[in-house]
């Protein structure tokens, strides 16, 4: 097997976001231990607010204090991507964080006011309006949504609410068998499949008697683009897939039990297994990039290295009792940056 490797720092980003204390952490009186220097892309933790303690400083391509605005999220980080996969090439972009932290908020975001929306109805946006900017091509949009829970595969999209595959053939690579892809022509059809999988999401998750926070979703859209240039046509495939991770607070092992315990697992095993693919793409020494170890990995493989863009938001809460979490969300998120 050969290793593709990202050249450049071009194709991954790694980026913190920290939200604003939540209305009940100031009604609780907690303090904020983390502080950011966006200019410098610093993330400074002073663990229990105590003067005496050592401050705990990392360093990323970017940082996104409290105070940024899902507009600037979306420029900054989500824009490249969706135009390079306007080009032809796939893309992905991955909420990493504790539950509570904003992943949802940062992918997803609420509609209402408009200026709340997240990376998902933006880039739907995004990608309807330069599609209506071009003449002499042509495009194709392709929705699909899958939810990944206790590495089984449900489709979104679909009533069927059975389990998917996963298979594998030379030509095409890595698939999920009898996923339902729709083609949508404008930016609302795009939002209802959107909307639709979500209101799926709910429904399959409340009969499991589980919770968004414990799964993994990956709404994926293929942008096939066919050029008529001197009378030949070029048809150029891209794939953006907009990634809100399960929860990565560790379990308690003493407590959990049972499915609880399961799920503890499975989450622990897929997300190590992510931030051991994404180091090994960033680390130009790795030989073996360990896709096949988790489901949400091979999934992705041919949106992960190679030819294609990545970017991990890490998403942590700035108050005090979060401190560990936080920590370790940002230990996280460092290896995968670190070359
Ligand atoms: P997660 O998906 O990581 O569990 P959520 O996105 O559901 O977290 O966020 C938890 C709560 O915090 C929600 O009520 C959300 O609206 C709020 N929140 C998250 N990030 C921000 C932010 N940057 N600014 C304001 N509120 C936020
Ligand atoms: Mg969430």
């Amino acid at each position: 097997m050969t290793v593709e490797k990202n050249k450049n720092s071009d194709c991954f980003k790694v980026a913190v976001r920290c939200r604003p204390l939540s209305n009940i952490e100031i009604q609780d009186g907690r303090d904020s231990v983390v502080s950011v220097n966006s200019q410098r892309g610093e993330i400074l933790i002073k663990p229990n607010n105590d003067p005496a303690e050592r401050l705990i400083i990392f360093t990323f391509d970017e940082v996104l204090g409290p105070d940024t605005q899902q507009d600037t999220v979306y420029q900054s980080i989500a824009y490249p991507i969706v135009e390079s996969a306007l080009e032809g090439y796939n893309g992905t972009i991955f909420a990493y964080g504790q539950t509570g932290t904003g992943k949802t908020h940062t992918i997803q975001g609420k509609n209402d006011p408009i200026c709340e929306r997240g990376i998902i109805p933006r880039s739907f946006e995004h990608i309807f309006r330069s599609i209506k900017g071009t003449s002499n091509t042509q495009f194709l949009v392709y929705a699909s949504f899958i939810e990944i829970y206790n590495e089984e595969i449900r489709d979104l999209l679909s009533n069927n609410s059975k389990h998917l595959q996963l298979r594998e053939k030379p030509e095409t690579g890595v698939f999920v068998k009898d996923l339902t892809s729709f083609l949508v022509q404008n930016e609302q059809e795009l939002n209802n499949k959107f909307m639709q999988g979500i209101q799926n999401r709910i429904v399959g998750q409340t009969k499991m008697s589980s919770c968004s926070s414990r799964s993994h979703s990956i709404f994926s859209v293929t942008i096939e683009k066919c050029e008529v240039l001197n009378g030949e046509s070029h048809v150029k495939v891209g794939k953006l897939n907009l990634v809100d991770l399960a929860g990565s607070e560790r379990q308690s092992k003493t407590q959990a039990t049972g499915s609880r315990l399961k799920e503890a697992v499975h989450i622990n095993l897929s997300l190590s297994t992510l931030g051991n693919v994404i180091s090994s793409l960033v680390d130009p020494k790795a030989t073996y990039i360990p896709y096949r170890d988790s489901k949400l990995t091979r999934i992705l493989q041919d949106s992960l290295g190679g030819n294609t863009k990545t970017a991990m938001i890490a998403n942590i809460g700035p108050a005090d009792y979060n401190c560990d979490e936080t920590i370790s969300t940002l230990r996280y998120a460092h290896r995968a940056k670190s070359i």
